[in-house]
């Protein structure tokens, strides 16, 4: 039995005048712990994707499995967490990170405590009486981070979630997520269009093509790679054959995408 399967997922979109097939014939098992990102050109639905395994979205055809039940979004087993961090501008950090709680009915002393840590563990101590405004980029990213663990959800969905920062708070931030991910032991699916960040971050790296949307190679990262923080990762001998090599690959689809 996989911990997550995708199984033979099709999706179209239907408008009125059209139709766009956004992806087609996805199959994926993912076991638990597990860390997987999505990498491909724009459109070749990484977000679509996402929102189906989150239960967001109905798929034309397929199923998505998690322990061999069907996922809804309406069961709070999915962590999602997007570029955009989605705080509350009119909510204190610890209101809005104790709002998932409020949320599933799952706010009592204990869970608040254990946000409050999760909070402090991440570098955000002090922070529970400011506001969103009050917070950087990379500050607020971690806020929703804290967020979203604290509703201890069994996978964790990342849709670009450090796209929108300076390199170097990118660069920080990869190794705290995948530091905490790892200590509990959460199974993550990554969109990203950073192939460094991928390859640092993952255990698989699956390659999606456009038009429509299918798996057109996986990359196993080795587990002495795999096994190290994200920054360490980025320095080590192999990560520039596996760049060349990853890279080659999305240009070949990013090429024939523009044809
Ligand atoms: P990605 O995240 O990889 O850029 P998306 O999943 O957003 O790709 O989109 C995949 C394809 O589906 C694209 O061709 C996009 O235009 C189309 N698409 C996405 N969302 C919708 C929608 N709500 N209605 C119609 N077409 C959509
Ligand atoms: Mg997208």
């Amino acid at each position: 039995m996989s911990f997550l399967l995708i199984n033979n997922i099709h999706h179209t979109y239907f408008s009125k005048s059209s139709a766009t097939t956004a992806l087609e014939n996805i199959n994926l098992a993912i076991n638990e712990g597990e860390f997987i990102s999505f990498i491909g050109p724009s459109g070749c639905g990484k977000t679509t994707l996402l929102s189906i395994i989150a239960g967001l979205l109905q798929p034309t055809k397929g199923d998505v499995l998690l322990k061999d039940t069907k996922v809804t979004a309406a069961a709070h087993t999915i962590g999602y967490m997007l570029q955009q961090d989605y705080l509350f501008p009119w909510r204190t950090i610890e209101e809005n990170i104790l709002l998932g709680l409020k949320l599933n009915h799952k706010l009592c002393e204990r869970t608040k405590e254990k946000a409050i840590q999760l909070l402090q563990e991440i570098g955000l101590e002090g922070t529970e009486k400011l506001y969103p405004r009050q917070l950087s980029g990379g500050m607020r990213q971690r806020a929703a981070l804290v967020r979203t663990l604290v509703t201890d959800p069994q996978i964790f969905l990342l849709d670009e979630p450090f796209s929108a920062l300076d390199f170097q708070t990118k660069l920080k931030l990869e190794d705290l997520v995948s530091n905490t991910l790892k200590e509990y032991k959460k199974t993550t699916l990554l969109v990203t269009h950073d192939i460094g960040e991928a390859i640092a971050m993952s255990d698989r790296i699956i390659l999606l093509n456009a038009n429509p949307g299918r798996i057109s190679e996986t990359f196993v990262i080795p587990n002495t790679l795999s096994k190290l923080p994200p920054f360490n990762a980025r320095q080590h001998p192999i990560y520039a054959d596996l760049f060349q090599k990853v890279w080659k690959e999305l240009d070949k689809l990013d090429i024939s995408n523009k044809i």
